[in-house]
């Protein structure tokens, strides 16, 4: 037998993967279960975009490696889609990065700005994927607890000043997920003047950020001040019931973008580029189909 690597050993089980596992016991068991496992939507794909995937397929162009930060017309679409939606210019050339899924993302971000023993600040409980990814870059986490009583926001004040002083990144996730909070515009200028002073990138994973009632959540990019620190993670999963074809980005400074994006050339050579066709349609055309 082969052993695996202290990195691999020191990993905790995959979350989701092991409440998958235990779901599929009990049901093979008989038992009748509701499942608060991972989010994924059961609703099919619209279908405007599941045409534009089937005209993709065909195009030959598409076929071949997809090498660099993404098509142009995926990071012009999204690049329109923060204008349109959150009032955020983002330059399509430097400023954006596709994702293979933002879970490729947030998991490879680190490698790019860890060095051994730095230290992350990660909400808890929280998407696995942030301490995950800093274990794997052999960076230590830190936990911010997330309480009720403060609106399920860490309480920046009560970070010990030597974790501040040694922390490299900070994740934060809202409209979040598990707790469904929304973060405040004060508790989001709180943080990126926290980051500036302590020298911290603020990783910020907006998966949900189209999933909500009637009050729309804040845009962290849209705050003065979030393109000097901060990256954010946000996907086409959720929003448009495409889990499966995994397609995401990451957009916001420029330097954090291009850390991610020499990562990435260096693992993976990008995203199928009928994905990021049927993206377009996505952003461009997708939201009426799922509002
Ligand atoms: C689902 C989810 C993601 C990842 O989505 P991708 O499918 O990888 O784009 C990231 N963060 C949170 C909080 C999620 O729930």
């Amino acid at each position: 037998m082969f052993e695996v690597s202290e990195r691999l050993k020191n990993l905790p089980p995959y979350l989701f993967a092991e409440i998958d596992r235990k779901k599929k016991k009990l049901i093979s068991e008989g038992h009748d279960i509701i499942d608060f496992g991972i989010g994924d939507p059961d609703l099919p794909t619209p279908e405007n975009i599941v045409e534009a995937m089937k005209k993709g397929v065909g195009n030959a162009s598409y076929h071949r490696y997809p090498i660099g930060k993404g098509m142009a017309d995926f990071r012009k679409a999204i690049s329109e889609y923060y204008r349109e939606n959150c009032q955020v210019e983002i330059d399509p050339d430097s400023e954006v990065c596709v994702l293979i899924g933002s879970k490729e993302g947030i998991a490879h971000f680190p490698w790019a700005f860890l060095n051994r023993g730095d230290i992350t600040l990660v909400p808890e409980p929280c998407y696995p994927v942030y301490h995950i990814g800093t274990r794997l870059s052999e960076g230590t986490p830190f936990f911010m607890p997330l309480k009720s009583e403060k609106g399920f926001l860490p309480d920046l004040g009560s970070i010990p000043s030597g974790a501040a002083e040694k922390a490299r990144i900070m994740y934060l996730n809202y409209p979040n997920n598990p707790t469904a909070a929304f973060a405040t515009r004060d508790f989001l200028m709180e943080a990126i003047s926290f980051c500036k002073k302590h020298g911290i990138i603020l990783a910020y994973d907006a998966a949900y950020s189209e999933i909500y009632f009637e009050e729309k959540p804040v845009s962290f990019l849209s705050l003065p001040g979030a393109k000097d620190v901060g990256i954010e993670f946000n996907s086409l999963s959720k929003p448009f019931n495409m889990t499966g074809w995994r397609a995401g980005w990451a957009c916001g400074n420029a330097s954090l973008v291009a850390g991610l994006a020499k990562i990435k050339e260096n693992i993976d050579s990008g995203t199928f580029e009928a994905v990021q066709f049927s993206g377009v349609e996505a952003l461009r055309n997708g939201r009426k189909s799922t509002e």
